[in-house]
């Protein structure tokens, strides 16, 4: 059950495959992974290493094979299909490499609509998407539509909406690897705040070595299972 002490995501021994004809195409053997409130962790792996297969099992997208995953000290494998997807909505932001919002609407609006499908009033959703862009020194572009925004402030928008709904967990994939150095490093530094600020638990798939360093602390994939880096 639920403790104080429990990790926000927890690994053990995280076992995944793919069925190719009669083989097994093994990505996951045996990971252990704990990643605490306030805590960003950066993952750091050559493409096809396993990087969004880990961040699909984090995100309850996917489930493993063998091991478990727990979510604040709960077995994902435990619960019903509505219990995770409602934990999955509740309790996990995702941030991609590309923005995602929905071009028709104001910046205020993409992070308005994720609290409005949780059930919030719009009034609520309107006031908290404010303060969150605000917070992401985007105030006086939160009535712009994403194409009239640079790719910098889109992605902080995108990490706005991502903890629109105060989630513990926070997966990114790659959040600033469409940016160029400078705008990363911006990027990077309203994340961090945030992830400062409000106790979330991060987990950042990266390239960017100098990002990575930045971060609490640095895992990769290394034979099919997770290491410290
Ligand atoms: P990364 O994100 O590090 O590039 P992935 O997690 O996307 O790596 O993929 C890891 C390996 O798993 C790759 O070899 C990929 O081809 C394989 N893979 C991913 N998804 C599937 C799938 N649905 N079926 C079979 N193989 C897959």
């Amino acid at each position: 059950m639920n403790t104080a002490a429990a990790p926000v995501l927890e690994f053990r021994d995280i076992h995944r495959w793919y069925a190719e004809g009669d083989k097994r195409l093994v990505i996951l053997e045996g990971g252990d992974l704990a990643v605490h409130e306030g805590e960003m962790v950066a993952l750091v792996a050559p493409s096809g290493a396993g990087k969004s297969t880990l961040l699909h099992l984090a995100g309850l997208l996917e489930s493993p094979d063998q091991g478990q995953v727990l979510i604040a000290g709960e077995d994902a494998a435990r619960m019903g299909d509505s219990e995770r997807t409602a934990l999955r909505r509740t309790s996990i932001g995702f941030v991609y490499q590309f923005h995602h919002l929905l071009p028709e609407f104001t910046a205020l609006e993409n992070v308005m609509i994720p609290q409005m499908i949780a059930g919030l009033t719009k009034a609520e959703a309107a006031n908290r998407a404010g303060q969150l862009l605000a917070y992401m020194k985007l105030a006086p572009r939160a009535l712009h539509r994403p194409a009239e925004l640079s790719g910098g402030e889109q992605q902080r928008v995108a990490i706005a909406r991502a903890v629109a709904n105060a989630p513990r967990l926070l997966l990114a994939d790659e959040p600033t690897g469409n940016l160029d150095p400078e705008t990363s490093s911006y990027v990077f530094e309203a994340l961090e705040a945030l992830v400062r600020q409000s106790g979330l638990a991060a987990l950042i798939v990266t390239h960017n070595h100098d990002l990575a360093r930045r971060m609490d602390r640095i895992i990769t994939l290394r034979d099919r299972r997770i290491v410290t880096a």
